[in-house]
């Protein structure tokens, strides 16, 4: 077993690491192996109100970090990027070691969040309003201001780089913020704001609150100081927190939930080729993405041969240790483990044919084998929810038609994919799905530029791209009364 030195277990408030104000901790747990990595402190409302306090009081109109140049504050950001940068094994080792990815993968996310980082550092001295020609004798113009005080709740899958989505666009248009990572996964997030102290980042303008969602989750969006929440997670506690955030105040939201994204593969299609993406979109990180391409429609043309290659491919896919050279570690907890073998036997039970895997594997940690279910029809379970894990549901279809129906008809619109040569069916797909990203001969080509998000139950706004930072700026409009000219 690598050994990794876990340095930071406390709180991040005011640039300090602290204890929490109840002095509990709670375990994060190795999902190889099911034992106690560390105990960490667990905030609760307390915590949350000390740091919103630290957040607001770094948000003050006269200070450090509100007065500083806009230039400077991109400066801070591409700090603490080369910073991550230069500790990119360590920050793998670590999320390998509480969400059990391989090292590699964890190794390329932080890479990835790193350019997310310079990306929006900058945008920090970009951000423009416009001029308007507003009617009447007036000068009319509108200035883009940071949201205030934002709770930004990040999931377990990607820790690292969905922190970075949050942190880096609300940073460049310079609000304060209080991140709590995932209960699961809270180390690297600590690890991150051990350097932010180092990049030189004021006091309270980024906190960090490790703790479980019901207790500081709730605090935060409940709390009367926090201007915004972004969310990453699931539909069910997605819809938990709109309901909050309208509660004493009028929070603004963004959400980025589930998916149960379709990828349609033609008939025109090399099949190896389209069997490889196929696979990639749905077994990426064991399954465990929201916009992870679970549902593969394949035309009836190539579908018998597809579905061997697809079961070729998933029955190849090598699980094991994530410190080692695998594409697939453990499942990050028991809760998901035992759900998505649940589904797996929901789909025998429905009368889908598994093709490969189909079980859990060994019989410590959480380890399942890549499974593969083909001739799935549209209303079984398993067509119909997100599943989170390691499990492909393959689907027979005719017409072009018939496809995009089928594909739309979900309550989820995160991402679609489509693999074909023909430039017109895939340009009509990408204009008939209804969902944030459409993929075409690729899958989950996501980065810094990119707006992502979701239609329907999928979510609210965009993250990344000019997008990504509009959600952090309030649009203040400025009229000045000039005097009458005289008429000509
Ligand atoms: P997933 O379904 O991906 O396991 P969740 O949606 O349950 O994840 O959780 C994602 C993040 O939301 C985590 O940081 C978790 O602690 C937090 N969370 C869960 N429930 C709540 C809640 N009621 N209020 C605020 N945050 C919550």
């Amino acid at each position: 077993m690598v050994k990794v030195d876990v340095k930071y277990t406390k709180l991040f408030i005011n640039n300090e690491f602290v204890d929490a104000v109840s002095k509990k901790t709670f375990p994060t747990i190795n999902p190889q192996d099911e034992t106690v990595i560390a105990q960490v402190a667990e905030g609760d409302k307390a915590d949350v109100d000390k740091a919103v306090a630290a957040a607001k009081k770094a948000f003050h109109r006269y200070s450090t970090w509100r007065t500083m140049d806009a230039s400077q504050r991109g400066l801070l950001m591409l700090k603490l990027a080369d910073l991550i940068e230069s500790q990119a094994r360590y920050l793998a080792e670590l999320e390998t070691l509480d969400c059990g990815k391989p090292v590699k993968e964890a190794e390329f996310e932080v890479y990835y969040a790193v350019t997310v980082l310079r990306y929006y550092a900058g945008k920090a001295d970009k951000i423009l309003g416009s001029t308007i020609p507003a009617d009447g004798e007036v000068l009319s113009f509108t200035l883009k201001e940071p949201v205030g005080v934002c709770a930004q709740i990040i999931p377990w899958n990607y820790p690292i780089p969905m922190m970075s989505w949050k942190i880096a666009p609300a940073l460049a248009a310079g609000c304060t913020l209080i991140v709590k990572p995932a209960e699961q996964t809270p180390l690297t997030a600590l690890a991150v704001a051990a350097l932010v102290k180092e990049a030189g980042f004021p006091p309270g303008v980024i906190n960090v609150i490790p703790g479980y969602g019901p207790t500081a989750g709730a605090a935060l969006t409940h709390h009367p100081n926090v201007d915004k929440v972004a969310f990453t997670g699931s539909t069910e506690v997605g819809r938990i927190i709109l309901g909050a955030a309208s509660t004493v105040n009028l929070k603004r939201v963004t959400l980025e939930l589930g998916g149960k994204s379709p990828l349609v593969v033609f008939n025109d299609a090399d099949v190896e080729k389209a069997a490889q993406i196929a696979h990639a979109a749905a077994f990426a990180n064991a399954g465990q993405c929201c916009c992870a391409g679970t549902r593969t429609y394949v035309q009836s043309g190539i579908y018998d041969q597809f579905v061997q290659k697809a079961a070729e491919i998933a029955k190849k896919r090598s699980v094991g240790n994530p410190f080692d050279d695998v594409q697939q570690g453990p499942q990050i907890d028991k809760d998901m483990y035992t759900r998505v073998l649940e589904y797996i036997e929901a789909g025998k039970a429905s009368g889908a044919k598994c093709i490969a895997g189909g079980e859990k594997m060994g019989n410590k940690g959480f380890y399942i084998k890549p499974t593969v279910f083909a001739d799935v029809k549209d209303d079984m379970k398993i067509a119909r929810e997100e599943i989170f894990g390691p499990v492909q549901s393959i689907f027979k279809f005719d017409t072009f038609e018939e496809v995009i129906d089928r594909a739309n008809d979900s309550n989820y619109g995160l991402g679609a994919g489509v693999v074909t040569n023909d430039i017109t069916t895939a340009l009509t797909f990408a204009k008939q799905i209804r969902s944030g990203s459409v993929w075409i001969n690729t899958y989950d080509h996501v980065t810094s530029q990119t707006p992502f998000g979701g239609f329907k139950d999928s979510g609210l706004g965009r993250e990344l791209g000019e997008e990504g930072i509009n959600q952090y700026l309030e649009c203040k409009t400025v009229t000045l009364s000039l005097p009458k000219v005289p008429q000509l």
